[in-house]
Parts: structure tokens; C-alpha cells; sequence
């Protein structure tokens, strides 16, 4: 029936920046899909932890920063530890610093690629080598954003990983489907999180966005739980290199 595809019944999904946010929304859906959930962050993950145990799930946790160099060691070997296996990986965390082009320093444009776009593309080559090429199954969804299609105010580096984002995800879309590896990604709008705390705060941006947002209102972690059990799941089974956006109506202005 339908409904049963969307079911992840006996698949193991790993989440990074699982603490808060976004990320705990996908964690939170995957293991109400039925999901054990891996959790992969810097700090606690004791909230997420308990919304996924309050109603019966499996939560694991990963502490590591995803900055060091051994970072993606780390995860594989947990990963095999805590499960053996691994069907879906989300790459989730993400940071964002807010200066303007001619203020931005090597370091902190490198701080931003590093997190938002390179480790996207080797934790997936590092996921995909060890399980879903040799499996021949396989979902990746990647955090993609407005600035994947847009360029933003005050957040080069962003725009250009998030860019990156879309990119990497049609590139190995393309080697990887035959596989029966799904590779897509998420496009959320503008969502009330840790991300969008200085933009909220400052009344003039968060009334010019507001007002562009058809829907009306910021987006919560709630909004894309829908969209990442569907692109989890073997309900997009033939959906392949594609970004859905969940913006409330962003990109149609
Ligand atoms: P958030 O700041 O609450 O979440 C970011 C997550 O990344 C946190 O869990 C954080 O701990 C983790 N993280 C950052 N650096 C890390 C590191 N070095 N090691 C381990 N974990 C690290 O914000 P969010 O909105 O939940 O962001 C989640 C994703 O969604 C990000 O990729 C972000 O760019 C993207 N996004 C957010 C919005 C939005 O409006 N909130 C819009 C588009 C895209």
C-alpha cells in the first residue's frame, strides 16, 4: 500500500548536527518512520534523545566535531560499532557567518566551505564506498538552501557552499542512481532556528523577509519532516540530483 513506502522500518539513518534545529527534526521523523537513528554532533544530543525515546524509538549518538580532520574515521567506525550498517545519511550541519565581501577573511571562508561543502562530499564518498555503492541501495539528502539558488545579503562563503550543495548532489546523482543510490537534496526557506537568530533579531530583515515569504510565516523543524522521510524513503525511489525546496513559497516570488 502507499503508505508503507514511506515506512523506514529496519533502516539505520545517520543525521548530522542532530542536537538541534533541523537536524533533530529528521531525526525525530526517521525514528517515527521507524528509523533507529543515528545522531552525529559536537555537544549533547539529550533533547533529540528524548523526543525519539518518549514514543518507543532507537537513538545513538556520535560525539565529534565535524571540523577535525579524523571526523569522518570517527563516524564509520561508530557507525559500524552501534549498528553495522548504515541505509540513509543526511548532511545536515551547517554554519553560517554573516560579513560583508570585503570583510571576509581566508579562515573564516575556509570554516564555512569545510562544514557546508567539502565534508558534504567526502562523508557521502566515504558512506557510499563502505555501504550503498556495495549494498546497491542507498539515500543521501543534502542541506541545500535559498542561497543555493540565490546570493544573498552579507553571507558569501554560505552562498557559495550552499551553492556547492545543489552541485555536488546532481554530480553524484549521476554516478550513483544506477547504483540504486538516491542522491537529492533539501532547499528549506527561511526556518526559526539557531541559523536564523541574527536575522530575526534584527527587525528591518525580519520584516523584509516575512513579507516575501507567500505563506506568511518563518518556516519550524516540523516543516521538513515530511520532505525528508519522502526522500529517505522508497517512495522516491526514481527521484534522482533533484532539490526540493521547503520555503513556504520563497522561490515563486
Ligand atoms: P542550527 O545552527 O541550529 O544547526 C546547525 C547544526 O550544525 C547544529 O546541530 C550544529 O551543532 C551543527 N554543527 C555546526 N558546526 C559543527 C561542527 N563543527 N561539528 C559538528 N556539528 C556542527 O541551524 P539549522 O537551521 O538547524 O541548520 C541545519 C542546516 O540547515 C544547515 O546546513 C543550514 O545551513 C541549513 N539551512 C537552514 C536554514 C534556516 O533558515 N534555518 C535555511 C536553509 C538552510
Amino acid at each position: 500500500m502507499i503508505l508503507d513506502l514511506f515506512r523506514l522500518d529496519h533502516k539505520v539513518a545517520v543525521v548530522t548536527g542532530a542536537n538541534t534545529g533541523l537536524g533533530q527534526g529528521f531525526c525525530v521523523a526517521f525514528a517515527q518512520a521507524g528509523a533507529t537513528v543515528i545522531g552525529v554532533a559536537r555537544r549533547s544530543m539529550q533533547e533529540t534523545r528524548e523526543k525519539i525515546e518518549s514514543t518507543g524509538g532507537t537513538f545513538h549518538e556520535i560525539l565529534v566535531d565535524l571540523s577535525a580532520p579524523d571526523a569522518i574515521d570517527v563516524i564509520l567506525d561508530n557507525c559500524e560499532k552501534l549498528c553495522g550498517r548504515v541505509d540513509i545519511l543526511v548532511n545536515n550541519a551547517g554554519i553560517i557567518l554573516r560579513e560583508d565581501a570585503k570583510d571576509v577573511s581566508v579562515e573564516n571562508w575556509d570554516k564555512v566551505i569545510q562544514l557546508n561543502q567539502k565534508l558534504v562530499f567526502f562523508l557521502s564518498q566515504a558512506m557510499a564506498n563502505r555501504y550503498f555503492l556495495p549494498n546497491q541501495s542507498g539515500k543521501i539528502i543534502n542541506i541545500a538552501s535559498m542561497l543555493s539558488f540565490q546570493g544573498g545579503i552579507r553571507v558569501p562563503a554560505y552562498a557559495a557552499s550552499k551553492s556547492a550543495v545543489m552541485a555536488i548532489t546532481k554530480a553524484l546523482a549521476n554516478e550513483w542512481a544506477a547504483f540504486g543510490v538516491n542522491v537529492n537534496a533539501i532547499a528549506p526557506g527561511y526556518m526559526a532556528t539557531n541559523n536564523t537568530t541574527n536575522l530575526r533579531s534584527d527587525a528591518q530583515r525580519s520584516e523584509a523577509i516575512l513579507e516575501r515569504i507567500p505563506a506568511g510565516r518563518w518556516g519550524t523543524p516540523e516543516d521538513i519532516m515530511g520532505a525528508g522521510v519522502y526522500l529517505a524513503s522508497a517512495a522516491s525511489d526514481y527521484v534522482n540530483g533533484f532539490t526540493l525546496a521547503v520555503d513556504g513559497g520563497w522561490l515563486a516570488r
